[in-house]
């Protein structure tokens, strides 16, 4: 039960920009036999799988965090596989097997990321269906906003959108996450958060407005267009990963590492360390060699060419093609 409450409070803290360092504990980069603990023994799992789970050199270790990122100032335990699975987390099952996405005011379609893509994405990282629901207006919501004194722009409550979401859970989803271009605050003492979510609720919001370069007052250039649909493509991951119950990663470089500023956010990998792979893998029970084909054929019509050389890379040692039809 301790730990079932930990994880909600920590996820609905995630993403909070805290300015007091955390004074309890310091981060230490864990030893190699350490990581190999988190991912778990992986003898009698489908051959496919186990090579998944092996790391080789095609993930790095965390390292030392630099003064202004994550670990340094929210120094995490880490959460290992079995850890996980003890901590009793929601899974889809048949009856609440779909992830719908709300988007909440306008977006700009022509300029930012557009719903079907992030929609493409979510699919291929979950191997779920997602459903993009109609645009809905903040204003009929009677959702609370403010002007940021520091930003001069229109945020919006996270406790009020949370709200309303757990009323329009939709019966077959297994969550309901609202995404919108406004930013956002969770409480008047805080300058502002990515996102928040309540994953027993199977409810979250998160907020793509800090990353638009449109938001610091710079314009859009040639390379926007690529740079958002990016990094909206990983805070959806990330922040659904949290919705399975998996807490930040610190074994790996992996999507599921906290972030404190952009710059880190922007250096985190767009794919799941073997820890992260192996819980997301147990929760939903996709077909490892089909998830990686997925995503790498989306990375290359986007053009996402390192993580699609990667994705090529992992799958030639996951699955060669002479041991193709074996695998599953
Ligand atoms: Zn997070
Ligand atoms: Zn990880």
């Amino acid at each position: 039960m301790r730990k079932a409450s930990n994880a909600l409070l920590m996820s609905i803290l995630l993403g909070t920009i805290l300015l007091v360092p955390g004074k309890s504990m310091r981060y230490t980069a864990p030893t190699p036999a350490q990581r190999l603990a988190a991912i778990g023994p992986t003898a009698g799992l489908p051959e496919a799988l186990r090579r998944a789970l092996e790391p080789r050199d095609d993930f790095q270790p965390m390292a030392e965090p630099g003064p202004s990122d994550w670990l340094a100032n929210h120094p995490e335990a880490g959460q290992t596989f079995d850890r996980f699975v003890r901590s009793r987390p929601n899974r889809p099952d048949k009856h609440r097997s779909k992830i719908y996405l709300q988007p909440l005011g306008s977006f700009d379609e022509g300029e930012g990321a557009s719903l079907e893509q992030m929609r493409r994405f979510t699919a291929a990282f979950f191997m779920m269906e997602v459903v993009v629901l109609p645009p809905s207006g903040q204003a009929q919501h009677h959702l609370t906003s403010r002007r940021n004194p520091y930003t001069g722009q229109i945020q919006l409550l996270t406790s009020d959108i949370l709200k309303l979401l757990v009323t329009q859970v939709p019966e077959d989803a297994f969550a309901l996450l609202g995404i919108t271009m406004s930013d956002l605050y969770p409480d008047p003492s805080c300058n502002f958060v990515f996102g928040q979510a309540s994953p027993r609720d199977r409810v979250g919001v998160y907020s793509f407005a800090r990353y638009d370069p449109r938001f610091y007052g710079e314009a859009l250039s040639a390379r926007s267009h690529k740079l958002m649909l990016r990094r909206s493509c990983k805070v959806l991951a990330h922040e659904t990963g949290h919705m399975f119950g998996i807490d930040h990663c610190v074994w790996f470089r992996c999507l599921m590492n906290g972030s404190n500023h952009l710059a880190e956010s922007d250096a985190r990998p767009l794919h799941l360390c073997p820890v992260d792979l192996r819980k997301l893998q147990w929760s939903i029970g996709f077909d490892v060699v089909k998830r990686y084909r997925r995503l790498l054929h989306f990375n290359r019509q986007e053009g996402f060419e390192d993580e699609a050389q990667w994705l090529d890379k992992r799958l030639r040692f996951i699955a060669p093609p002479e041991r193709d039809s074996h695998t599953r």
